[in-house]
């Protein structure tokens, strides 16, 4: 694994995941039956402008949602699912997988994608630096933990140890900041080092950190797989915490708002289905995420996916949280970055 580059969401031998969705990797995909003739490289940006703002895929009208292989997409899955072929909105969701955050953010920045589920750090600090990106809703609540090896019974006994994020634009970085606060410990007092989310659990393993905070299921991965046991959980550290949002391209809703809203509603319904329908989550997660069942469903335990709607408290708490760790100067008002697209009348 040393060969993967930090940051980097390597996902080794990956494979296009069989679904009933289309879907593409990190590219653009003609739709069900395929047309590799871009080799699965991503268009430049700028390039092929027309292909890309095409609303329409096997005559289809279709949202480009670009996401990783992560249980915090699950909601975006389900509504490819339930939008397979049109669905009753007469809309698919095409999925385009990618392998980092910061290649997904390209993506989505640059209009190859019409959305994105993304941490929603990265979305805010894309929309300061003036990208035309907006919030549509969460993309799961709570569903994060902090994992650790044997050697770190608790979280006091954190200072001096290593402990890994996927980057400190995420709220993975807030959760622990919070943690070590709890505990009395200086931020000071640990080493920060940021590793792709598939390291974690080896990294862990081997004594190279001592605790993690990843999306999921890698934290469940770790307790499974690699000896490390849960130290903390994101609802003892932050009341309805919120991580990754579903964001949209601003040309994508100002050139689709019907389509747009509607994507917003089955979005957020599809989440409601999620938490209301016992063993779907397991289903979907095993259809889309090539991970053990056992991983699986430790890490769905954490999670939840109801009420997906960002409100202005919700936001206001990351906002305050994002200022006092140093992510963000000139965060987005409220108003701006969260659309109110889909809201019912
Ligand atoms: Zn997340």
């Amino acid at each position: 694994m040393e060969g993967l580059s930090r940051r980097e969401f390597a996902l080794g031998s990956l494979a296009v995941i069989a679904s009933g969705a289309l879907l593409a990797r990190g590219k653009l995909s003609a739709g069900a039956t395929g047309d590799d003739a871009s080799s699965g490289e991503q268009q430049e940006n700028g390039g092929g402008a027309d292909e890309v703002n095409a609303a329409l895929v096997d005559g289809k009208e279709t949202v480009r949602v670009a996401f990783l292989p992560i249980t915090h997409a699950l909601p975006v899955f389900e509504l490819a699912s339930q939008w397979k072929g049109g669905g009753a909105e007469g809309i698919q969701v095409q999925l385009v997988q990618y392998g980092s955050w910061p290649e997904l953010m390209d993506a989505l920045d640059s209009g190859k994608v019409d959305a994105a589920s993304v941490l929603v750090e990265l979305a805010m600090r894309a929309a300061e630096q003036g990208i035309d990106v907006k919030a549509l809703a969460l993309g799961h609540r709570d569903g994060n933990v902090i994992v650790a090896s044997q050697g770190v019974g608790a979280v006091s006994d954190l200072a001096g140890k290593t402990i890994a994020i996927p980057a400190r634009q995420s709220s993975h970085y807030l959760l622990v900041l919070q943690a070590l606060a709890n505990a009395g410990i200086a931020e000071t007092a640990v080493t920060f080092t940021e590793l792709a989310p598939t390291e974690m659990p080896s990294a862990l393993a081997s004594g190279r950190i001592d605790a993690y905070c990843v999306a999921e299921p890698f934290g469940a991965k770790g307790v499974k797989s690699a000896g490390g046991h849960v130290l903390a959980d994101s609802e003892d550290l932050w009341s309805d915490s919120v991580c990754c949002a579903l964001v949209a391209n601003g040309q994508f809703l100002s050139s689709r708002p019907e389509v747009a809203a509607r994507f917003v509603r089955g979005y957020k319904d599809a989440g409601n289905d999620l938490d209301s329908r016992q063993g779907r989550p397991l289903e979907v997660a095993k259809e889309f995420l090539s991970q053990d069942d056992d991983v699986l469903q430790t890490s769905l335990q954490w999670i939840s996916y109801r009420d997906l709607t960002i409100d202005e408290k919700t936001y206001d708490e990351l906002v305050s949280r994002m200022r006092a760790a140093g992510l963000t100067q000139n965060p987005p008002a409220f108003g701006d970055f969260v659309a109110s697209v889909g809201d019912a009348a």
